[in-house]
């Protein structure tokens, strides 16, 4: 049996290969496709004529997320790629609802977090909590994740190589999860995800196109707990993620 892909295959195992290249994806490992049905790819023989002109982009055909996300869970493993891997309990994957329209980034796991496993579950988790419930919505309709998924040593801000050797796993999440909105919390998970260096002043407080949706840049909630002054100015930018979402915020009960 000949070895050689049809051209149909082919060409979009070639444009599947290029986009991971972009985001700095360069391994892959083989499984048996039966295990793996939302990954295969439709071949000629399958493929309608008129499918080809319109094939959505490789992973706009993610069917079964959870799945999806899953794979991207098994690609990190038992991760050992940067050094923060040394001093870590869990890994801080991310979590919260698949299909969510918004996508809180942070920077990475403090101690609660890499006890628990699950991002923001510290005091600047239940402010987040807080902030989140403000908007008039629960932590479960949201996805958080961070920059880097392993605790840096006493809470240091984490490296350059650190957040680029892990970003490219938050990328994948991000086009899983497609959300309409990502609010990247503090200067790291901006300066990462925008590739700019800027104050917190100016970079906040404004939308920024990024990938296939809106991005906007507020406080962290650690440094708004050690600044609460700052907090109107964290509300002012929550209220333009709600008017963009058309989010009325919390229904008032009947008694106040
Ligand atoms: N700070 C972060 O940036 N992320 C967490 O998950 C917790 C605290």
């Amino acid at each position: 049996m000949s070895n050689k892909l049809d051209p149909f295959a082919q060409k979009h195992l070639t444009a599947r290969v290029n986009y991971y290249r972009e985001m700095g994806i360069y391994d892959f490992y083989r499984r048996p496709v039966e295990e793996r049905p939302e990954l295969v790819l439709q071949t000629a023989a399958d493929a309608a004529p008129e499918a080809e002109a319109s094939l959505p982009s490789p992973l706009s055909t993610v069917q079964d997320k959870p799945a999806a996300l899953k794979i991207i869970r098994e690609d990190i493993g038992d991760c050992t790629r940067c050094r923060l891997h040394k001093g870590r309990t869990k890994l801080v994957f991310g979590v919260g609802n698949v299909n969510a329209d918004i996508m809180f980034v942070g920077e990475g796991p403090g101690a609660d977090e890499d006890a628990q496993g699950e991002p923001f579950v510290g005091r600047a988790g239940q402010l987040l909590n807080n902030m989140i419930s403000a908007m008039g919505i629960k932590r479960e309709e949201v996805y958080i994740a961070n920059i880097v998924k392993c605790r840096p040593p006493g809470n240091r801000t984490p490296e350059k190589d650190e957040c680029d050797t892990c970003s490219p796993f938050l990328m994948r999440q991000i086009e899983v999860v497609q959300p309409k909105v990502i609010v990247a919390l503090g200067a790291v998970a901006a300066k990462n995800l925008l590739a700019i260096n800027d104050s917190m002043a100016n970079l906040r407080g404004r939308w920024y196109d990024f990938r296939k949706c809106k991005l906007l840049v507020t406080y962290h909630p650690a440094y708004l707990l050690r600044d609460p002054r700052q907090k109107k100015e964290a509300w002012k930018d929550l209220q333009m993620v709600m008017k963009y979402l058309g989010l009325k915020g919390p229904a008032k009960s009947v008694q106040e």
